[in-house]
């Protein structure tokens, strides 16, 4: 029996998300900021979840995160441990933490930002520990 991860699935690219991707892509993480009130958001969407303003950018974020809830999946075809991660940069995100022992996760430990291969088009971003 082999044990090689399968490829993960494509991810679904909308006309909103489609820089987030393209960032992905050139291994950059991305998240959206909002002019009017300073707010820093994610996931991508055009208005922003804090005052409602369509005024917003795109924001290069550092790539550094800490773990903030995590659990481990004995049996995931993809992901041993999806974890909520905060963003240096204030949003906390749905991700995974991958090349690393699940024994060894901590609620508050230091990651960064790594991007995986799909089977086409965009990588997928997610943690590993720093
Ligand atoms: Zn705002």
């Amino acid at each position: 029996m082999s044990t090689t991860q399968p490829p993960l699935p494509p991810v679904e690219v909308t006309p909103d998300s489609r820089p987030y991707w393209t960032a992905a892509e050139a291994g950059k993480l991305v998240i959206k900021q909002c002019t009017a009130c300073g707010e820093n958001y994610f996931y991508p969407r055009p208005f922003c979840p804090f005052c409602l303003s369509d005024k917003t950018i795109w924001l290069e974020a550092s790539g550094k995160a800490t773990i903030y809830s995590y659990t481990v999946v004995a049996r995931a075809p993809f992901f041993r441990v999806p974890a909520m991660v905060t963003l240096d940069e204030g949003p906390t995100l749905l991700s995974a933490i991958v090349d690393c022992d699940p024994d060894k996760i901590t609620i508050g430990q230091r990651v960064t930002v790594t991007f995986l291969a799909t089977e086409s088009g965009p990588p997928l971003p997610a943690f590993r520990p720093e």
